[in-house]
């Protein structure tokens, strides 16, 4: 796996590489200039003054003045000084220009590559996170089944608890991997941003999750107005889904579920309240970051997620130009809020 140093390191010597390039295009263009300039002033220097051109007659009263041998040599050495003088205000010239070319190349050069260094940075940070949230499971699915090895036999009974525990541990690494790919197939999608009602959103929610309220005898009440805005519904109903999903997850059984929606300005919002456990507020201002997960639900041993769906909600109302925030009172309950652009 590439690591930061060596994303750094790639990106300090690209940027040299390219800001270098970039200074060379600019001096071979300065010189280029300059020395077409220099020869053709440096002809025109040499040229008699155009009055007393060669094409001009020899007569008694006007001699040609550049035969006159003191003339010739007062316009020779008038000639080499202005080539002299001209020769060194270019050389300054370019000077200048590799001085100011060279700053300028840099800067254009960070501003070409800084944009792919921080995506380089993500996607490795993505892969590193990844990779450290599936290790934990592959490696107690690996631990139970070398101890289970080892024994010199294995009743019927343990080897069916050791199968069953070993097609949870799968299921629970199937959803992770899901997740992840949900994740960074979200950042390169192209979302039609199309008028779609906040009811329409909320629906398709509520439908995808009505079974796991219904598991644990909740009710989830909908109040959102038919309030229009600007998005794209799957990816919008994903987003609530992942609030209503949490709410279910982190509320007791037979508890209540608000959906509400309102229009703040030039935006339209919608609100998803529970009754659950809550959010202590050491915790409520990483919960939108990947994998974080709250202390209460680390010890539930990944049973309930893997701290990536609001990372993926944020991710999505995001790419909507809205924001999405969360207030909480442990113990009582949770109001998670999206506020997205009105149609
Ligand atoms: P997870 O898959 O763990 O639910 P999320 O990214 O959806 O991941 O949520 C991150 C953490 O935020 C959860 O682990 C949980 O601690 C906390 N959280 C999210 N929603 C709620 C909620 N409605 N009530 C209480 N805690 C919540």
């Amino acid at each position: 796996m590439i690591s930061f140093k060596k994303i750094r390191n790639l990106f300090r010597s690209a940027t040299a590489r390219l800001a270098l390039s970039y200074l060379a295009i600019i001096m071979l263009m300065s010189i280029g200039f300059s020395t077409v300039f220099f020869f053709a002033s440096a002809h025109e220097l040499g040229r008699p003054p155009r009055q007393y051109n060669a094409a001009s007659q020899d007569t008694d009263d006007h001699p040609h003045i550049e035969r006159d041998p003191l003339v010739r040599e007062y316009l020779e050495e008038r000639a080499a000084e202005g080539r002299h003088v001209l020769l060194i205000r270019l050389v300054a010239l370019n000077v200048i220009t590799l001085a100011a070319g060279g700053m300028l190349s840099y800067y254009l050069a960070r501003r070409t590559l800084e944009p792919i260094e921080a995506n380089m940075e993500a996607q490795a940070q993505f892969v590193s996170d990844a990779s450290h949230e599936l290790r934990t499971p592959l490696t107690a699915l690996q631990t139970t089944n070398e101890v289970a090895l080892r024994k010199p036999k294995l009743p019927e009974a343990a080897a069916r608890e050791l199968i069953g525990h070993n097609v949870a541990e799968v299921a629970k690494l199937q959803a992770l991997t899901d997740g992840l790919l949900r994740l960074a197939r979200q950042d390169g999608k192209d979302l039609a941003r199309v008028p779609v009602s906040l009811q329409a959103i909320s629906s398709d929610a509520i439908n995808a999750f009505l079974g796991a309220a219904q598991d644990k005898r909740m009710a989830i009440e909908d109040a959102t107005p038919d309030l229009k805005v600007l998005g794209d519904q799957p990816s919008l109903a994903r987003a609530v889904g992942i609030l209503l999903d949490n709410a279910i997850k982190y509320s007791p059984e037979k508890s209540k579920i608000i959906i509400t929606g309102s229009r703040s300005g030039k935006h339209g919002l919608i609100s998803v309240t529970d009754h659950g456990q809550g959010i202590a507020t050491r915790d409520l201002p990483h919960i939108f970051d990947r994998f974080y997960r709250a202390d209460q639900s680390r010890t539930s041993s990944y049973a309930d997620g893997y701290g990536i769906g609001l990372a993926l909600a944020k991710k999505i109302v995001h790419q909507h130009d809205g924001e999405i925030v969360a207030t909480s009172t442990p113990g009582k309950g949770s109001i998670f809020t999206i506020s997205l652009p009105l149609a």
